[in-house]
């Protein structure tokens, strides 16, 4: 398209970059396990108990001596084990225990025979097959070895981890004090919703994008609202910023028309580079260190803000918050409209991923103008394209990646 994109860095290059100047900064605290939710772990948690902490039935059924079936001949029910009530009588020779699911096995049990395998006249019970050695008895410790690391240092703690926890008997965890992240936006043109437009105004979306977006990460957030193009109001913010939280995201006047202004501010106040990324929607990108607090500085257009943040601040944020980061699984899909693309930067076009006859298929969801934000709210994944991939056909193989939990 005669627009020379050999300058521009490459959207792995400028994580990497970021990524070895950062480290966790957030302390440790100690929390009860229902509190926990949503934080990340501070250290690894080690099992205080063997699970299941007691040899025990997984069927309903009768506990037996493999050496007392041996006869073939039917055997006398000496009593009853029920899950929190053991059977604590004699067990002689010619006896079987009723057994139900999650009751310990008493001592000397061999296997565990479901119901559906025995007769029962009255008191005396028939064992239709022969179980193997072990059948149906779950052995101490066979899910989770006492002492065994059970979840590592910098899990974020979903309801999944909850019931693991308690099944152990942990009552509080040590997790990292929430990321404290100012935010504001910047723009002469923006206008907090609730509040009349006038002609050329437009509402300020970002900071509720970004809003939301932290909120899913839980993070702590300072919002210092919009902040015109005013050098003595931008300064302020930025110093507020600081002295008040462990990161600043800005959005706009990063890209070329203001860039100058908000750089030799920021040159002033920190350490700030800015950079032009190979990645689209979302090439003017800053980012550095404030003297206390970093920075991220997103572009103004609201579906640049959006990727931006979610490929580039995400694992910053995550790295800043002691939490182990992953992204979201890619994978492969059949487009079934064409795409329009000039090779020179990585595409983060917006999809709609669905199940076709044939596998999986994804579709645009129209305008890929960074300001249309239509094409973000209707779709359910990125289209990835290769930085040096052109126009792409009907039926031909692309990069998907399904929206992971911060924008769903
Ligand atoms: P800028 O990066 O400041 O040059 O802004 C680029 C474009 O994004 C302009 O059209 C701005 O009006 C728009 N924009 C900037 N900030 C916001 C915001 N917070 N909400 C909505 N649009 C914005
Ligand atoms: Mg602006």
């Amino acid at each position: 398209m005669g627009f020379d994109t050999s300058g521009l860095l490459p959207l792995s290059d400028a994580l990497q970059g970021m990524l070895e100047q950062l480290a966790c900064c957030c302390d440790s605290e100690q929390l009860p396990l229902p509190q926990a939710l949503g934080r990340i772990l501070a250290s690894n948690i080690a099992s205080p108990l063997a699970v299941p902490p007691f040899d025990n039935s997984a069927m309903d059924g009768y506990a037996v001596r493999l050496a007392d079936l041996a006869a073939g001949i039917p055997l006398i029910m000496a009593g009853k084990a029920f899950a929190g009530q053991p059977y604590q009588g004699e067990w002689p020779a010619g006896h079987c225990v009723r057994i139900m699911t999650g009751a310990p096995v008493p001592a000397g049990t061999d296997a565990v025979v479901m119901q559906e395998e025995t007769q029962a006249d009255g008191d005396r019970i028939t064992f239709l097959a022969q179980p193997e050695p072990g059948q149906n008895i779950r052995r101490a410790g066979s899910d989770i070895d006492k002492g065994a690391c059970v979840l590592q240092a910098g899990t974020r703690l979903t309801p999944r981890e909850m019931p693991l926890l308690a099944s152990l008997g942990i009552a509080t965890v040590p997790v990292r004090r929430p990321l404290k992240v100012a935010i504001f936006s910047t723009g002469d043109e923006l206008k907090p919703v609730g509040t009349p437009l006038a002609h050329g105004d437009i509402y300020d979306s970002n900071r509720y994008g970004v809003r939301a977006m932290l909120a899913r990460l839980g993070c702590d957030c300072l919002d210092l609202g919009i902040i015109p193009d005013d050098p003595a109001q931008l300064r302020a913010a930025f110093i507020r910023a600081d002295e008040e939280a462990d990161v600043l995201i800005t959005t706009g006047g990063v890209s070329v028309g203001e860039a100058d202004f908000t750089k030799q501010l920021l040159d002033e106040l920190g350490e700030i580079g800015f950079w032009k990324l190979a990645i689209k929607p979302g090439k003017p990108f800053a980012f550095g260190r404030l003297p206390r607090a970093w920075f991220f500085g997103l572009p103004g257009n609201p579906v640049s803000a959006m990727v931006t943040f979610d490929q580039l601040v995400q694992p910053a944020l995550a790295k800043l918050a002691g939490q182990r980061f992953e992204r979201p699984l890619q994978l492969q899909a059949v487009t079934t409209e064409p795409l329009k693309k000039s090779p020179g930067r990585l595409d983060f076009q917006r999809g709609i991923l669905s199940q076709g006859p044939n596998g999986l298929e994804v579709r645009s969801t129209g305008s890929q103008d960074s300001a249309v934000f239509s094409s973000l709210s209707r779709a359910n994944c990125y289209i990835i394209l290769e930085r040096e991939r052109g126009r792409v056909a009907a039926g031909e193989t692309v990069t998907v990646e399904p929206f992971g939990g911060l924008l769903l």
